[in-house]
């Protein structure tokens, strides 16, 4: 397989999406394989010993919230993406894929085809390539240096980036976005207030998504946050969420977010906080991107309402 072949494939992956239901599966799976090369592991890796830990920790922190993981679903039907392949014939019926106990009891292992395989250990900014497209596909930026740290990538160098011939457009590009937004809320982190400027110019202060743009939602100011860099990643990993009330939003905040600190309090006493709302009410965060976030990205349950 060529370079081009390869990413073109890792290109069609987005094609596996159900509707704008988040599908990390086999994104997750290829980025724990690219891992897995950069530090010089073995093709064929068993689903018991080696993949189903590390894979089942991805899908819990970085998918969206199931009561039951699947980390085997990706191991057989990444086969029909060319990019995988099981040392085990096993067959099924079309679309039925092998159980989990059933991939243990006949000891499974898979890998990427051969030719994949050594393409990628021998061209290392191929591999930081494929690992890239994996990411701006399937994930918000704010996200990507904990994946990449959870699988043994090293973090991004833009300059090879900007570099790579065959890379795709890098989505969420739209310069205009962010500047409507951070407009929109006059420059003001819309959870906390955040505003601080260096001269003239403001800093820690970023136009986040809603709707992830990987996942179809428009570089349009409903759709769009005005966050300190705290609070977008809070927003991005599912720690704060927002809530519709009469007119205007609530912020959640998930029952899974623990800790001790004074950063811990602040995010708590966030609990049941309207959202600064945008200076025009056309612009208010539409409800429909507001429920895909709640559904895909906000973790676990709400906590419950401070006492008054
Ligand atoms: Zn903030």
């Amino acid at each position: 397989m060529t370079r081009q072949r390869l990413l073109k494939a890792l290109e069609r992956l987005n094609v596996w999406k159900r509707g704008s239901d988040r599908a990390p599966h086999k994104p997750l799976l290829l980025l724990w394989a690219l891992g897995r090369i950069r530090q010089g592991g073995g093709r064929l890796a068993s689903y018991e010993q080696d993949a189903e830990e590390p894979l089942k920790k991805l899908l819990r922190d970085f998918g969206p919230r199931r009561k039951v993981l699947h980390p085997e679903n990706p191991f057989w039907h990444l086969q029909t993406d060319d990019l995988w392949e099981l040392d085990a014939a096993l067959s099924f019926a079309p679309g039925r894929g092998p159980t989990r106990s059933e991939l243990v009891r006949h000891n499974v292992s898979g890998g990427l085809p051969e030719p994949l395989h050594r393409l990628l250990q021998r061209d290392s900014e191929l591999l930081r390539a494929a690992a890239d497209l994996l990411l701006f596909g399937h994930f918000p930026e704010s996200m990507h240096d904990a994946i990449r740290e959870q699988v043994g990538l090293p973090r991004n160098s833009t300059a090879v980036v900007r570099e790579g011939r065959s890379l795709p457009r890098r989505p969420g590009r739209d310069p205009d976005f962010r500047d409507a937004v951070l407009r929109a809320y006059e420059r003001q982190c819309a959870v906390c207030g955040f505003d601080l400027r260096i001269a003239d110019a403001s800093f820690g202060l970023e136009a986040a998504h809603i709707m992830w743009h990987s996942h179809g939602g428009p570089d349009e100011v409903p759709n769009g946050l005005a966050l300190c860099t705290f609070h977008h990643k809070a927003f991005d990993r599912g720690v704060i969420g927002l809530e519709p009330g009469s007119g205007e939003y609530r912020v959640l905040v998930s029952n899974e977010l623990s800790g001790q600190s004074q950063a811990f309090r602040e995010v708590l006493d966030l609990r049941d906080r309207n959202l600064r709302p945008p200076q025009e009410d056309e612009l208010q965060p539409e409800v429909e991107y507001v429920d895909w976030h709640r559904q895909q990205v906000f973790r676990g349950a709400p906590r419950s309402r401070p006492q008054r």
